[in-house]
């Protein structure tokens, strides 16, 4: 089992094989597939079994196969998530995985200056990693406009949950078109990352890694 095998495009494998990323695990055999055919995917997956790249590598790929023109203000795709340094950390992946990529990518979080964001906004991004909280500000300042949103990854479900953010989640999901591709990533099932799954998948792939 490879890489290429899987659907991913050249530019991508060769960038995997300086990361040292020689087999695709689990997770990922499961999820490139299904992103990279328009899926939506429901996973059961912990950190460590490789899920970033599960998600953001066929992501990537399809934001340079669409070819969209990103406007100012705007952006593509929302990977969210519950914490400031899991945005860092996914946000730094995005970056290695999309390497040469003519992709623009930005991460949002809390507890620091808005402006700098709102700055990098303005020219547009393809895709933001954010915590719930700050990308609804930026939405609120008319920093960042969604219509052209196609792709939200919610990465940590449950702690997104867990950590209070269910309402702040809820307006960010009622300004997406819902003409989308959405993946939802958890640790856990309780009842309300159930529900949750249950309001916005449409016939999704389940993974169990
Ligand atoms: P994650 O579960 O996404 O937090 O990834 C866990 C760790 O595994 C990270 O350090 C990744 O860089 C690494 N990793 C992810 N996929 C692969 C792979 N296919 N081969 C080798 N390392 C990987």
């Amino acid at each position: 089992m490879s890489f290429a095998s899987l659907g991913l495009i050249d530019q991508i494998t060769r960038t995997l094989e300086t990361l040292q990323y020689h087999t695709p695990t689990p997770v990922q055999q499961q999820a490139i597939p299904a992103v990279l055919a328009g899926r939506d995917v429901l996973a059961a997956a912990q950190t460590g079994t490789g899920k970033t790249a599960g998600f953001a590598l066929p992501l990537l790929q399809r934001l340079v196969m669409d070819g969209e023109q990103v406007a100012s203000n705007s952006t593509r795709a929302l990977i969210l998530v519950p914490t400031r340094e899991l945005a860092e950390q996914v946000h730094q992946s995005v970056r290695d995985y999309g390497a040469g990529l003519p992709l623009r990518t930005m991460v949002a979080y809390g507890g620091v200056s808005i402006n700098p964001q709102m700055m990098k906004l303005r020219r547009g991004v393809d895709l933001i990693v954010a915590t719930p909280g700050r990308l609804l500000d930026l939405h609120r300042q008319n920093a960042v406009k969604f219509h052209q949103v196609r792709t939200l990854v919610l990465d940590e479900a449950d702690r997104m949950l867990d950590l209070g953010f269910a309402r702040e989640l809820d307006s960010v999901l009622a300004a997406l078109p819902r003409q989308r591709q959405t993946l939802l990533f958890s640790a856990t099932f309780s009842d309300p990352i159930r529900a949750l799954a249950a309001r916005l998948l449409t016939a999704p792939v389940g993974i169990d890694a």
